[in-house]
């Protein structure tokens, strides 16, 4: 039987009124397993004005209280992690371990938001003329939203979700209308966390129900994480609406392998980066550029190692490769592996028209190895969102480099060398914000914040640790003076 998901509005679970729903369908099976409506600006403005209430009393309930919810919400995390990954898997597509690995990283959060006692301080000096002090507190904002995408459905709204309670504001979350169940199940944890009604909300819906939340008044701050056409114009919506914003894009992120990199560690951890979460992570590796006489082993291993990927169904035993979020993305996938040999790649191993056994309804797209790409071409710089790992080739280390920062992304590069000079060089003059050294997957852990740059990201202040206490926070400055002679004598 398919679900029709709830909004979670006020403190309580509410029938959406919308009349047009979208299919979730699990695409490692094809079941269409629930409907998720598209509220209304009507609803989000009920949710809004709530939240704008309980801000009234949040704001001022002292912050070791406030933290207590986020240790009871880190229990229910941890007591019903299997369940929640399980529904991520069914949503997304992942491998149940990647499942379980983003719910983690969900949990770091929680865990980090839980010092804001201590990351919320502001500061102060005594005597900055005779007689006069000033002070920097922190205070909340008041109401503000997070948009999210698909790929990471439990744990992305935790890049920012406990940070915002943590500090006192309150928030509606808008989850990816293509996989919004898994924070379904999350907020009916959180429903037993006791927390005044409005203070964490649910809205379901897509695009309409996010401009609703940009053009609302009552909304000071939005945290987004999509694609970077939508991130572009989420964040410029907000900004002419006088909203805080910060906007996390796409990406396309390269890979520098010099010659003497450890060959069989390289191709483990990048077949993983690429292939892993079925290449629908932001930080995946898909253009791997070699170096001088790394071409001809890398090329090597690497085809075995595509050819060698388990791939199915993410809740079986052993898969290492689960499903792509749906049978259009697989189409469009398939499609630019066309524009690539059109362009005059090579494609060295073909994931096309392939099927798992026993899941032959399911959207699964096998890893593809595609071999001299034109670095200036259509698919060297277009993020594909899938499991194709394109090859390129230069002669130094200098020539990589420059390749790597001739693209619009900058959300990781990473290099495989064994030389710290290289590495040093590398991290020094690359333009990205994630910068992995022997590393494919360079995700910041919760306690460092995640640094896209340029249309990667649109703002400021990122995700996670101190600058999402930063973002949730506005610095008021008090310049005080108490004169002795103004005291009553005891
Ligand atoms: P998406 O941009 O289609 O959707 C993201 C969210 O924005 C959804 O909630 C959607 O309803 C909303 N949205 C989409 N278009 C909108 C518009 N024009 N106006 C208002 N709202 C809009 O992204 P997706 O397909 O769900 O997610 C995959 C993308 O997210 C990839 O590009 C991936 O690289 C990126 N991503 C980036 C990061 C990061 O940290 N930089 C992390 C995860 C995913």
């Amino acid at each position: 039987m398919t679900q029709r998901l709830l909004n979670y509005v006020n403190g309580q679970w509410t029938e959406s009124k919308a009349t047009e729903c979208l299919p979730i369908i699990n695409p490692g099976t094809a079941e269409h397993f629930a409907d998720v409506p598209l509220s209304s600006a009507q609803e989000v403005d009920t949710a809004a004005k709530a939240a704008a209430v309980a801000f009234r009393e949040w704001r001022r309930v002292p912050a070791p209280d406030r933290i207590q919810y986020l240790f009871k919400l880190k229990q229910l995390l941890e007591e019903n992690l299997d369940f929640l990954a399980r529904t991520c898997t069914e949503e997304c597509g992942k491998t149940f371990n990647e499942s379980k690995g983003e719910l983690r990283r969900a949990i770091e959060n929680v865990e980090v938001a839980c010092g804001i006692p201590m990351l919320m301080q502001g500061r102060n000096n005594e005597d900055i003329a005779r007689g006069i002090d000033e002070h920097m507190f922190r205070q909340p904002l008041g109401v503000t939203a997070m948009i999210a995408p698909f790929n990471f459905p439990g744990m992305i709204p935790f890049w920012f979700l406990p940070y915002a309670l943590a500090t006192g504001n309150c928030m509606i979350v808008k989850p990816s209308e293509k996989c919004p169940v898994t924070q379904q199940r999350v907020f009916e944890l959180i429903d037993h966390l006791g927390l005044p009604p409005g203070v964490l909300q649910l809205v379901n819906g897509a695009r309409d129900t996010v401009e609703a939340i940009l053009d609302h008044p009552v909304v000071r701050a939005v945290s987004m994480v999509g694609s970077t056409p939508a991130a572009r114009a989420i964040y410029a919506r907000s900004a002419a609406n006088g909203k805080r914003a910060q906007c996390q894009g796409g990406a396309k992120n390269p890979v520098l392998i010099m010659p003497d990199a450890d060959m069989e560690t390289a191709t483990r951890i990048l077949a993983d980066s690429a292939y892993g979460c079925a290449g629908q992570r932001c930080l995946a590796l898909s253009v791997g550029i070699t170096v001088g006489e790394a071409k001809e082993p890398f090329r090597k291993r690497f085809s075995e190692a595509t050819q060698a990927r388990k791939v199915g169904y993410g809740l079986e035993e052993g898969v290492e490769t689960g499903a792509v979020i749906s049978a259009e993305s697989k189409a469009r996938i398939e499609k630019l592996i066309g524009v690539a040999e059109a362009e005059g790649a090579s494609v060295s191993v073909d994931g096309r028209g392939q099927k798992v056994p026993g899941y032959e309804q399911g959207s699964y797209m096998f890893p593809t190895l595609l071999d001299h790409v034109p670095p200036q071409g259509e698919i060297a710089k277009t993020e594909i969102f899938g499991p194709v790992f394109s090859l390129m080739h230069v002669d130094t280390l200098e020539e990589g480099i420059a390749m790597v920062n001739d693209r619009a992304f900058g959300n990781m590069a990473c290099i495989f060398t064994a030389s710290g000079a290289a590495a040093r060089q590398f991290r020094t003059e690359t333009h990205a914000g994630n910068i992995g050294v022997n590393i494919g997957v360079a995700a910041p852990m919760a306690f460092f914040p995640f640094s896209g740059w340029a249309d990667s990201f649109f703002g400021d202040l990122h995700g996670q640790a101190e600058h999402a206490v930063e973002f949730f926070t506005e610095t008021k400055i008090v310049v005080e003076r108490w004169p002795k002679e103004w005291s009553r004598k005891f």
